[in-house]
């Protein structure tokens, strides 16, 4: 592997890790009904110590401190940890994937709001609208330098992502919400109708993958809620790094900008 491309790994790496981390505060801040924006200090949610610039570190000062605070050696929530990790994670691959070029940032928004559901879906139950709208916003900015066949693939998409959740939901009267349908608006707006249909694909299948063996090890009910949010989150990141491969083998061209490197 060449230099300059394991730099560019490394400082997706960080990046994704840094946006983890952010998301993280504003996502529990949005969940706790507080201002996120402000330039008020994170602080230990046991002893209330504010955190020094070093404690914000992503993932080292985690690690650094072995995941406790360092006045009162309370355990940290490892949702600080797994956000920053998962973020990294995903700054890397999509750096290695895609290089420095356009997808890189689909990719990016992807991973900020896919995080951001999923934090606030596992911590409260809730997908923001306001947030699945800023998503589709923010994507069809993204989407202008394609020109019109771009902005009506995301418009296709959106409607879509919103159309089979709203069935379901529909159909099924519980199991999926409408924020579930809200959020498959940003996803779609962002994807284009083709991954946004391999998506859901991909988020139903983990979501089995997952759910039905905790369900046959009874170690969840059937009545229990399960957040769906993350699973519709991990289809949508699995989508953007297999999607030339499936549609590919298919025969079929993404459309820009998936296809256009
Ligand atoms: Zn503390």
């Amino acid at each position: 592997m060449e230099v300059m491309e394991s730099i560019s790994i490394f400082l997706g790496f960080a990046a994704g890790a840094v946006t983890g981390s952010f998301i993280n505060a504003a996502a529990m801040r949005t969940v706790a009904e507080k201002k996120w924006w402000g330039n008020e200090r994170s602080v230990c949610d046991k002893c209330g110590r504010q955190l020094s610039s070093f404690d914000l570190i992503p993932i080292i000062s985690y690690l650094v401190l072995q995941g406790r605070c360092r006045t009162c050696r309370s355990f940290i929530p490892p949702r600080h940890f797994i956000a920053e990790l998962a973020g990294g994670i995903i700054g890397a691959l999509s750096v290695w994937y895609w290089g420095i070029e356009y997808p890189l940032i689909f990719s990016f928004i992807a991973l900020f709001f896919m995080l951001f559901h999923s934090l606030t879906d596992i911590e409260s139950g809730y997908i923001y609208d306001s947030w699945a709208l800023a998503m589709a916003a923010v994507s069809f900015l993204a989407r202008l330098p394609g020109g019109l066949p771009a902005l009506i693939d995301g418009a296709m998409g959106a409607a879509l992502g919103f159309a089979f959740i709203y069935a379901i939901v529909f159909v099924s009267r519980g199991g999926m919400g409408m924020g579930d349908a809200m959020m498959m608006v940003g996803v779609g707006a962002l994807m284009g109708w083709k991954l946004t249909v391999l998506s859901l694909y991909l988020g139903f299948m983990t979501s089995g993958v997952i759910v039905i063996p905790l369900l046959i090890a009874k170690k969840i009910n059937r009545k229990d809620a399960v957040a769906l949010g993350p699973y519709l989150a991990a289809g949508c990141i699995l989508a953007i790094f297999t999607g030339r491969y499936i549609f590919g083998y298919l025969g079929f061209s993404l459309g820009w900008p998936w296809s256009n490197i």
